[in-house]
């Protein structure tokens, strides 16, 4: 089992897969290869930290986080080695440097966050701008030379098959859950990992998300409150799909959309190979119903 998180921000991962990468950890043990990728480098998200300084502390509290939950990481380089500042902007470096880290990790499985399904939801843009990448080079990932300028091949080289992996949309807090779900990982039995890998990001939690004021996040002072904190949050985002989701009050999902934009999930794989794997209501048929769409193309 490979699977690869591909997200915007630090951060990112904590709120919508770790849960899913612990169970997932626990479950193939020695048998499960897991990685984060970081598109941005962190520098332009603190109101007080130069963005140098801004980046080398999200860089640490990243690698705090891993070294918690087992997994490897690393930030999204550009051809040329360097890191991006911001991904706002849908560029052919961009697109190259994710074709290349996704090729080199050859998932089975890869997560990222969803396109906006709403016009009138709000949307943080480099969220839409991951998205939209991971989209456009989807098809190109067992395509060995479709990044020449940018990543030349060697003459004469044997283009090795690269898998296709299936693509998961995680839930998006910008758009909230009004684009429902197709199905949840059970990951109550996993919140306190959540709630300490996420407690790494202190420059995010104690101080930058609350100076941003659009997130709720009071600043806790210490792990237990903030394992309260986060436990509410994720349990009312939860309740929020109760119509979708037939579970027992106090649980807690984390979502997942099933996307045909690499290879098309097998329905049956999903529930095999994600522990505390759940439909929503009618989730399976929804799947179903999609793909044999995309069949038809
Ligand atoms: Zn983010």
């Amino acid at each position: 089992m490979r699977i690869q998180c591909i997200h915007a921000h630090f951060d990112d991962f904590e709120f919508v897969a770790a849960g899913t990468f612990e169970r997932l950890r626990r479950r193939y043990a020695g048998n499960f290869r897991a990685e984060v990728v970081v598109c941005t480098d962190g520098r332009a998200g603190h109101h007080r930290m130069s963005p140098a300084e801004t980046s080398r502390v999200r860089q640490a509290e990243q690698a705090a986080s891993a070294a918690i939950g087992q997994y490897a990481w690393h930030c999204l380089r550009r051809p040329d080695g360097q890191t991006f500042g911001e991904a706002r902007v849908l560029s052919t470096e961009l697109l190259a440097s994710l074709w290349k880290c996704i090729r080199e990790f050859e998932p089975d499985y890869l997560i990222c966050p969803p396109l906006p399904y709403d016009p009138l939801c709000g949307i943080h843009p480099d969220h839409v701008t991951v998205a939209e990448a991971v989209r456009r080079v989807a098809y190109l990932i067992n395509v060995p030379h479709a990044f020449l300028e940018e990543y030349p091949a060697p003459l004469e080289s044997t283009p090795c098959w690269i898998k296709t992996p299936v693509i998961l949309h995680a839930f998006d807090g910008y758009q909230g859950s009004g684009g429902g779900a197709d199905f949840g990982i059970n990951v109550t039995e996993v919140m306190d990992v959540i709630a300490e890998e996420s407690w790494c990001h202190q420059s995010q939690i104690r101080e930058w998300l609350p100076w941003v004021a659009r997130h709720g996040i009071e600043p806790p002072a210490d792990l237990a409150s903030w394992t309260r904190q986060l436990s509410g949050r994720m349990s009312r985002e939860t309740a929020r799909l109760a119509n979708a989701f037939p579970i027992a009050t106090g649980q807690v999902l984390e979502t997942f959309t099933v996307s045909g934009w690499g290879s098309v999930a097998d329905v049956g794989r999903l529930e095999i190979d994600f522990p505390g794997f759940q439909w929503s209501l009618g989730g399976r048929d929804q799947v179903l119903r999609r793909q044999a769409g995309w069949a038809e193309a």
